[in-house]
């Protein structure tokens, strides 16, 4: 298959879907990259990373069958800044973030990381740049360290431990019977939904990608997890290109910049400042009722 030179990127690749929770047919077809139009180009090249600046200009998106989710998108996610996507749940904001590691393709438009078209570089030299960090952790059946390094297969241990100790994951993962080589996973320990989600965190870290895409979640975390999670994010996102799903208050209103998305459109774009003093703005209102993010 095509991607069979190298199984360790393939489970990486893999585990992003199933972190999704959603396996369906359209899935496994994305998976295996076997939609044409995501090909690579015979001619494709590296891509070369300077700024990490993503920009996209005039991206339309349908899903295999159903309607148009985004309908010309025009944003720019700054070099080393946090950009952050809110708005009403089906808005196309997770869409977005899948369309930048080319899970699906745009049908109009196009994607440039630092003002090259994404459809022109290699698939590998491009998902090599970004981590993704999803909303519901995933874990394989594995020990603790193996679930960081899939991150990075070639880490070696002391870099999953610094990882692991960015992501305020060490001290937890010690208290475990069998420290780092503790098995988690169906047939493992159970961790709590902040502890999965450091350790997913610790994952992206360890990948050290200059483009972190984040769909963060607060639910199903109690208040310390989610005091640690947040601090690990902190560390995650510091340096990086940010295109954070906004669910938390203090993320939106650190953001560099706030893009609003609404029925597959981007239709405000600002400070948190900016965008709250617009009485007649959607932002305003997202604002007023505490949640930036009303999905589930
Ligand atoms: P958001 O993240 O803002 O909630 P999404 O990008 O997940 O929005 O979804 C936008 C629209 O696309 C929704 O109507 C959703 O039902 C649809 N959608 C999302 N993922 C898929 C998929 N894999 N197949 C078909 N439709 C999808
Ligand atoms: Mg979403």
């Amino acid at each position: 298959l095509l991607m069979a030179y190298d199984p360790a990127r393939r489970l990486a690749k893999l585990q992003v879907h199933l972190e999704r929770a959603v396996v369906n047919a359209r899935m496994i077809y994305a998976l295996l990259d076997l939609q044409p139009q995501q090909r690579e180009k015979p001619d494709a090249k590296d891509l070369k990373v300077t700024e990490a600046r993503i920009e996209f200009r005039g991206v339309s998106f349908a899903y295999a069958s159903g309607d148009p989710v985004l309908r010309g998108v025009d944003l720019v996610a700054d070099g080393g800044k946090t950009t952050a996507l809110v708005g009403p749940s089906g808005a196309g904001k997770s869409t977005i973030i899948n369309l930048i590691p080319r899970f699906y393709d745009p049908s109009e438009g196009c994607i440039l990381i630092d003002g090259q078209d994404i459809t022109d570089v290699t698939k590998m030299s491009l998902r090599q740049h970004i981590a993704y960090v999803s909303q519901q952790p995933y874990l394989f059946e594995g020990t603790i360290r193996d679930n960081i390094r899939y991150g990075r297969p070639e880490a070696t241990d002391a870099e999953v431990e610094e990882a692991a100790r960015l992501a305020f994951a060490h001290d937890f993962i010690l208290a475990q019977p069998f420290g780092y080589e503790t098995p988690v996973g169906e047939n493992g320990v159970t961790l709590s939904g902040g502890q999965r989600q450091r350790l997913s965190i610790a994952r992206a870290l360890v990948r050290n990608a200059p483009i972190l895409l984040l769909d963060e979640a607060t639910s199903a975390l109690d208040n310390e997890s989610e005091a640690a999670v947040q601090k690990a994010l902190e560390t995650a996102m510091s340096g990086r290109t940010v295109i954070v799903i906004a669910h938390r208050l203090s993320t939106v209103v650190n953001a560099d910049k706030i893009i609003v998305m609404h029925e597959g459109r981007a239709v405000e774009e600002g400070t948190h400042e900016t965008l709250a003093q617009r009485e007649d703005g959607l932002y305003a209102r997202l604002n007023n009722l505490q949640s930036p993010d009303t999905s589930p």
